[in-house]
């Protein structure tokens, strides 16, 4: 894949200059991330870590992402919606993983009592990374798909700007046309509005559901501001506030703080560690509530990666998509293999295979954010241990995808400056908007490139492993 010139790349006075010019650039275009120091604080703030130059995206394998995003909108979306499926896909992980059985209690408890709104919002991201096969072809595979709290979509619409104005001063002008405009924050804020309209209450506030620490806030802030040019008011609060102050009226409508609130959109609440016992009846609360939850319980749960290796099974996709083999077929060829743990002779071959060859594969648990899967021998460890019983099940395997690497340079505050072997990846953001049986918008918003230092297995921009990127098309 074409990247930057090497020359370029040991150019040492010139990359010099271009790292200074581009973290001013950064702190200019408010690419911003408060400091681990002071999470608290927007008094003293540093840019978001960034790559000094734009990396390579095979066009295609772009265009692809892009436009598989509405189907998988859909597939996320029917599965929440098919009750069946869920409770069969998680009943082995439930047993052995306290965390997503407690996400089923409150899911199952909410069906018992009946859906009390029928707008879904749905605002999430698929991930990918470029597959170079043994052919020297490159496929796009899908990592995950994230339906909660799916961030980076405010900051990454002010790279671009960044990257281009690199590419120029490097002398790369050309190049700059490859480099696409991006605004995921703007298509989030626009299927908020779209659910707060069809909410129907002028009054009625859109509630940000936070941590009390908050490193990125910046990115939420660029939804917060698409969403008050809009004349919405938005509150931020996070789930001990809503645990004391929050209550649902008679009719099932959740006020805090004497205001209504229209939708509850979580960018917190997707780690155990988000859950005091408190926070598990605030959950509880919000999702009983007749506010609309992007997400809502179960359109959550859709988004954990057993659900994802279950959808890989033969059949599950045409179950979904029944009349529609080319949505089928468009979302089957993102799939990497995925296997099942579950007790039974199926899931010892899984065990075995994985032992015999551990580093063709990802170990994961049923957990988000960056830095939970296991790698290499640990995965033969955690097997050893864990094998015999059905402790298990709470894990997935994956094939282990092995992108092209690129070298470039990783600006992060505080850090020497590098030159580094890179590995990228794509996500794309979707949008969606359902009031009862009828989508009212179904879109592809935006792009996000993460790369990070092929050293690190693992992910993750808020972890500090990956950082902003920008695809540059080839
Ligand atoms: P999380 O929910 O923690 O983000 P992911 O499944 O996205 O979990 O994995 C975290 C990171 O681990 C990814 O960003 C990617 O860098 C790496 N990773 C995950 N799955 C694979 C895989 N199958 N092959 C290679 N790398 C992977
Ligand atoms: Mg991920």
């Amino acid at each position: 894949m074409a990247s930057v010139p090497e020359d370029v790349l040991v150019n040492e006075a010139l990359i010099e200059d271009l790292q200074k010019l581009a973290k001013d650039t950064a702190l200019l275009q408010g690419i911003l991330m408060r400091t681990k120091e002071t999470p608290n604080s927007s008094e003293v703030v540093s840019y978001a870590a960034f790559t000094l130059f734009p990396s390579p995206v095979p066009r295609s394998l772009f265009e692809q992402a892009r436009q598989v995003q509405t189907h998988f909108n859909l597939l996320v979306d029917r599965i929440s919606q098919d009750a069946e499926f869920l409770e069969q896909a998680l009943a082995s992980t439930i047993n052995v993983d306290d965390f997503t059985a407690r996400l089923f209690n409150i899911y199952r408890q909410v069906i018992q009592e009946g859906c009390s709104q029928p707008i879904i919002l749905g605002l999430n991201r698929s991930d990918y990374m470029f597959d170079l096969g043994k052919d020297s072809k490159t496929s796009l595979k899908q990592i995950e798909i994230n339906t909660i709290a799916a961030g980076a979509g405010g900051l990454t619409s002010r790279t671009p700007a960044l990257h281009r104005h690199i590419l120029k001063v490097a002398g790369r002008v050309e190049e700059q046309k490859n480099i696409l405009d991006n605004n995921p924050a703007a298509g989030s804020a626009k299927a908020i509005a779209k659910s707060w309209e069809l909410y129907g209450s002028e009054q009625a506030v859109v509630m940000f559901l936070v941590e009390d620490d908050e490193i990125n806030i910046y990115d939420h802030r660029c939804v917060e501001n698409e969403l008050w040019s809009r004349n919405i008011t938005i509150i931020r609060r996070d789930f001990n506030d809503v645990s004391k102050r929050a209550s649902l009226d008679q009719n099932k409508r959740l006020f805090i703080d004497g205001k209504e609130v229209a939708i509850v959109y979580f960018r917190s609440g997707l780690m155990p560690q988000d859950y005091t016992e408190q926070g598990w009846e605030a959950r509880l609360m919000m999702e009983r509530s007749r506010a609309v939850k992007c997400p809502d319980i179960s359109t959550h749960l859709a988004g954990t990666k057993k659900v994802q290796q279950e959808m890989s099974r033969p059949g599950v996709l045409e179950r979904f998509f029944p009349d529609d083999p080319k949505a089928v077929a468009q979302i089957r060829a993102t799939f990497a293999g995925l296997y099942s743990l579950d007790m039974g002779e199926e899931g010892d071959r899984t065990v075995a295979m994985a032992i015999a060859n551990p580093d063709h594969f990802v170990l994961k648990p049923q957990r988000e954010g960056g830095g939970n899967n296991i790698y290499g021998e640990d995965i033969c460890q955690v097997l050893e241990s864990v094998k015999e019983n059905s402790e298990r099940c709470a894990y997935i395997l994956m094939d282990k995808i092995r992108p092209q690497p690129v070298r470039n340079y990783l600006l992060r505050s505080g850090s020497p400056l590098k030159l580094s072997t890179c590995l990228s990846e794509l996500g794309m953001f979707g949008a969606y908007v359902r009031q009862g049986k009828g989508m009212v918008l179904n879109e592809c918003t935006g792009h996000l490139l993460r790369t990070k230092s092929a050293e690190h297995s693992d992910g993750g921009l808020t972890t500090g492993v990956a950082v902003l990127d920008n695809p540059l098309l080839v």
